[in-house]
């Protein structure tokens, strides 16, 4: 899970969105774009893989896509490669319903060959696809009520979220949902802001809301009003955020590492939510039966850094647990030495900034 940003105002967006994202580069990511529009003209969508240097060159620094009000991604590929055409933001075939996401939607399967039934094409390996689909579903279904398009996917959704909506409708707005991702919400004089952390809109606000599991914002010029699953008006008090830009990118603890102790119990339910299919571990998409896990005589684990370290840590759990050797390898020898692999050995690669090692 990656970042998301997005502004509604009275300046250009795109810059301002480019700036934010940079702010969470931190936290690694694969690819980046961004849609921009301004009142209602077409809402105009920029992607580039790489570095968001790439985005921004192609927008040259965000000058040459005009508009107020825009949305922003850094992807991390859970669902379908890296590559252009799986980053955010996604959008249905006629542009109505444009989205960027964070998180994994458990039963993007299930959800696609439902909108296949109904018509609907992919053209991306993503689990965000089906859930900008299924939104564009519900708000043509129900005659374009984006509030109740979001709410009625919600239901239907499985998973985590932080998700921002724009509307072909609804020029100058903005509409954001969450469940188990995180999102913060800013206000400025006549600006609103969102951001998946603080530090991408500390520089323009201080001002912010904070958006509970299942509920929706909707952003406009200097306002943000916020709704319940049932569509009910809900009001939430702003808080002012006091840390400096230095700790807010620490989330207020004292150093990287000790904020990233505490993410441990959400880095490993959202790891564990990746491969669950109806409550239970299921390997299949990693292209393992369980035929396959039971025939395995030898386990590989294969890293570098800090990640042969979680390779012995895993080591010493697995032998425990499952009984057949394990064997760490340094990732910078293995495949150079011409190592003896077993025909029935399963070989696990871990790396923790998403590169080849
Ligand atoms: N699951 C989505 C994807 O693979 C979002 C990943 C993210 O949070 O960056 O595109």
């Amino acid at each position: 899970m990656c970042g998301i940003v997005g502004y509604i105002g009275n300046e250009q967006a795109a810059p301002i969105i480019l700036e934010g994202l940079s702010k969470l580069e931190y936290r690694g990511y694969d690819s980046a774009g961004i849609a921009v529009r301004e009142g209602d003209s077409e809402i105009e969508i920029v992607k580039a893989k790489g570095r968001l240097k790439a985005l921004s060159d192609k927008t040259n620094s965000g000058q040459t896509l005009l508009g107020s009000c825009g949305i922003g991604h850094t992807r991390w590929a859970t669902h379908g490669e890296p590559s252009e055409e799986n980053a955010h933001p996604h959008c249905s075939d006629d542009c109505c319903v444009v989205a960027v996401h964070n998180g994994i939607i458990e039963n993007y399967q299930e959800l696609k060959e439902k909108l296949i039934k109904k018509d609907y094409s992919f053209y991306s390996g993503t689990d965000t696809e089906v859930a900008v689909k299924l939104i564009d579903y519900y708000y043509k279904k129900y005659f374009g009520n984006p509030i109740d398009a979001i709410n009625r996917s919600m239901v239907r959704i499985r998973g985590s979220y932080a998700l921002a909506v724009m509307f072909k409708d609804c020029p100058d707005e903005i509409y954001v949902a969450r469940k188990d991702s995180p999102m913060i919400l800013g206000l400025e004089n006549e600006e609103a802001y969102f951001a998946s952390d603080v530090p991408a809109i500390l520089k323009y606000t201080r001002n912010v809301y904070y958006i509970g599991n299942l509920e929706i914002g909707k952003l406009q010029k200097g306002q943000i009003t916020f709704f319940n699953i049932d569509g009910d008006e809900i009001q939430k008090d702003l808080t002012e955020i006091t840390w400096d830009a230095d700790a807010a990118e620490k989330s207020g603890f004292e150093h990287f590492m000790i904020k990233e102790i505490h993410e441990q119990p959400k880095a490993v339910s959202e790891t564990l939510n990746s491969v669950l299919l109806n409550g239970k571990i299921n390997l299949s998409k990693a292209g393992l039966t369980d035929d396959d896990i039971r025939d395995i005589s030898q386990i590989y684990i294969v890293a570098c850094g800090s990640a042969y370290h979680v390779g012995v840590a895993a080591q010493y759990v697995i032998e425990d647990l499952a009984r057949i050797p394990v064997r760490v390898e340094l990732a910078s020898e293995f495949r150079y030495r011409g190592p003896l692999l077993d025909k029935k050995g399963l070989v696990i690669i871990i790396s923790q900034s998403g590169e080849d090692c």
